[in-house]
């Protein structure tokens, strides 16, 4: 975090105590009861060493833990779930915010506010009861402020409506100095522009007000193959995307998936191609346009979007923690890839999946179906039986 002084001053259990007094959530150090779970993010690739743990609560436990690395010319790290640990915290104080978790949605401005520990599933599924959608991304479980800070593309409706941060309209953020400001485009003009896309570079965000489209239906799910019709597919995804209107967002995802018995049987040990639409459109258009995709090559498998509730049943008691997965550069080698996303997935140890029946599904309209097939398009692999 900028302007935190770097000359390391020695910081004693006593100093600690007095700041763990002035906090409402924890302050943790090594070897304290709680530490390595809160030290732990979800992506378990990455291990964070920090010296101090603040579980900030609300935005005056995140001033007093910056004000704290000043004065001790600790580097500042802040964690909301740990999906995304650009920045191994080691040494630094880091500031958990998975604790602050307020949040709000103003159908009228069709805006939402949210803590800085809020995450997409919430966030949806609230907006989704006003019958408004934000531009969230694949996953149900990152977190909202830190994909937001990082430009934020959805996977349902990037193409249609842009960067996530482009809806950002004011964030409340501590800077490196300790104050905490509501940084607007009337207030601050350059600090909000330097925020949206700078992630923790410019200070610890408490809270985010965004824009919110007024969007209830989407034809949107997954396609499933073989990775030896990587090519077929990768050609067949190549020419739809050349042509695309707007209102259709698409990935591709080669998976290469681990051999465990966690993985659904048709994917284990395999590589996989799955492809993810979203279309903001009718049914008719949404399954033409994905029609030669669905001829490109053999469909193994797509988990059945009507059954979001059991998906999110599974996703709510899956554990959470994945090892990052890996793929080969090989994995693609004499695939014409250039329009396609390249992704790296893997499935979480203790979620199954039973086997997919169909294919594209409307999703109804209404709150849950809105919202839940949304949020796992992207990850229907993981869909539990
Ligand atoms: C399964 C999965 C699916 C994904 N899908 C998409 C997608 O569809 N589209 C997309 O754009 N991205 C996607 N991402 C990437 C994701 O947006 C980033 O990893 C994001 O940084 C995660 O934010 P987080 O707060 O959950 O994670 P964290 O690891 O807690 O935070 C990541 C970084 O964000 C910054 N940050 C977090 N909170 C704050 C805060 N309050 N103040 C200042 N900085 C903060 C910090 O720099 C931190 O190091 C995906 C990631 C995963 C793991």
């Amino acid at each position: 975090m900028a302007g935190v002084r770097t000359s390391v001053t020695h910081v004693t259990n006593e100093q600690v105590d007095q700041l763990a007094e002035r906090v409402t959530g924890p302050a943790l150090r090594p070897g304290d009861e709680g530490y390595p779970g809160e030290a732990e993010g979800f992506n378990l690739a990455f291990r964070h060493r920090p010296a101090l743990i603040v579980g900030a609560a609300n935005a005056s436990d995140v001033q007093q833990a910056v004000r704290f690395a000043g004065d001790h010319g600790l580097p500042v790290a802040v964690v909301a779930t740990g999906h995304g640990p650009a920045v191994v915290a080691d040494g630094a104080v880091m500031i958990t915010a998975w604790r602050m978790t307020d949040m709000m949605v103003d159908p009228v401005r069709q805006v939402a506010r949210v803590e800085a520990g809020v995450r997409w599933r919430r966030a949806v599924d609230r907006a989704a009861t006003v019958g408004l959608a934000p531009l969230c991304g694949s996953s149900p479980t990152v977190g909202v402020v830190g994909y937001t800070l990082g430009g934020g593309l959805s996977v349902t409706m990037g193409r249609a409506h842009g960067w996530a941060s482009d809806q950002v309209r004011s964030l409340d953020v501590v800077t490196a100095d300790g104050e905490l400001r509501h940084v607007s485009a009337e207030s601050d003009p350059d600090l909000l522009w330097a925020l949206r896309g700078g992630k923790s570079n410019f200070g610890v965000v408490t809270a985010m007000e965004f824009g919110l489209f007024p969007v209830t239906r989407l034809y949107a799910g997954g396609l499933f193959y073989s990775g030896e019709h990587t090519a077929a597919v990768l050609r067949a995804y190549q020419e739809l995307t050349t042509r695309a209107p707007d209102e259709l967002t698409s990935s591709v995802a080669l998976l290469r998936m681990p051999e465990r018995p966690a993985v659904p049987e048709f994917m284990r040990g395999r590589l996989i191609v799955n492809l993810r639409f979203s279309y903001l459109g009718s049914e008719a258009e949404g399954a033409e346009l994905v029609a030669p995709l669905r001829a490109a090559a053999p469909v193994i498998h797509c988990p059945r979007l009507e059954a979001r509730k059991a998906t999110a049943s599974a996703m709510s008691r899956g554990s959470p923690k994945r090892p990052s997965g890996t793929l080969p550069a090989s994995a693609a080698r004499g695939a014409p890839i250039a329009s396609a996303m390249v992704c790296m997935t893997s499935v979480p140890p203790g979620v199954s999946t039973g086997p997919g029946v169909t294919t594209l599904t409307r999703i109804p309209a209404g709150a849950s179906a809105f919202a839940r097939p949304l949020l796992y398009v992207a990850s229907a692999a993981l869909a539990a039986a």
